[in-house]
């Protein structure tokens, strides 16, 4: 895809950046079971939401999960509660991944997981690098930065809603119908938010150099892509770098490549 092409077109629902194969991207959501409390009070007007640990009766859990490596754009993984090796299998993805993408992963799938595997007596995971897109979605000042109305405002398709919140309920009581809407649910937020990752990839700040392939060519550090232009200095308060702009995916990047000028500052 030309420059060209891509800016007139707008924001494509479609990239791809082949050269991330060797990458080991995992793209992943998990779906969780709230937590149960019970409480008395005499506040009926629930005036003060303010809950003690010691109502909760049974804390919130993994209900399932689907994860989906960038290299293997066909196949995503999926599984629930009713599989008894659910954490291990997931454990092991992300174990093995360089990079995780999710949709706010930082705050709510990361955390929620390590907690889960350590509940579990699982050993720590090797760190990932983790590309959370909620935070680049925050970036553009939308009337919502929700999975949801991003992936519309990008015109990324996701196939079915949440189907209410008692879906779970349903799940746990086993209605058939429930579990498969459930994972219709959970692999379709997946596929939803690797096509958001490659629609948004020049759009997030600092996103993480996605490997070292191990020449001395330039390579745009978000898709690894050698079809690269320099677009000028940056001029830094004392050091000037070379900016560049990558014709695969749009990307702005500067490089190390760079002079120390004469040192002017206003004051
Ligand atoms: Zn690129």
């Amino acid at each position: 895809m030309s420059l060209t092409n891509a800016v007139n077109d707008g924001p494509p629902s479609k990239r791809v950046a082949p050269a991330l194969a060797a990458s080991r991207v995992l793209i992943f959501d998990i779906e969780t079971i709230p937590a149960r409390v019970e409480f008395d009070t005499y506040d009926l007007k629930m005036r003060n939401p303010y809950i003690p640990h010691k109502a909760v009766k049974e804390p919130g859990r993994m209900l399932a999960w689907g994860a989906q490596w960038y290299h293997e754009p066909t196949k995503v993984m999926y599984r629930d509660v009713r599989h008894p090796d659910m954490l291990e299998d997931l454990w092991q993805l992300i174990d093995s991944a360089s990079y995780v993408v999710t949709f706010n992963g930082d705050r709510f799938d990361l955390k929620k997981v390590r907690g889960y595997f350590a509940r579990a007596g699982l050993p720590p995971f090797r760190q990932p690098k983790s590309i959370d897109l909620i935070k680049t979605a925050r970036t553009f000042g939308f009337e919502s930065g929700s999975l949801d109305y991003t992936c519309r405002m990008f015109g990324v398709r996701r196939k079915i809603d949440n189907g209410g919140a008692n879906l779970w309920r349903a799940c746990l009581a086993g209605d058939d119908k429930a579990w498969r809407d459930m994972r219709t649910y959970c692999v379709g937020d997946v596929r939803a938010t690797t096509d958001l990752w490659d629609a948004l990839r020049p759009w997030v700040p600092g996103h993480p150099i996605m490997g070292y392939p191990g020449d001395d060519q330039t390579r745009c550090p978000r898709c690894l892509s050698t079809e690269v232009t320099d677009v000028g200095a940056v001029q830094a308060q004392v050091i000037r770098y070379r900016q560049f702009r990558c014709s695969s995916c749009t990307g702005l990047f500067r490089t190390t490549v760079h002079s120390r000028t004469g040192i002017v500052r206003a004051l």
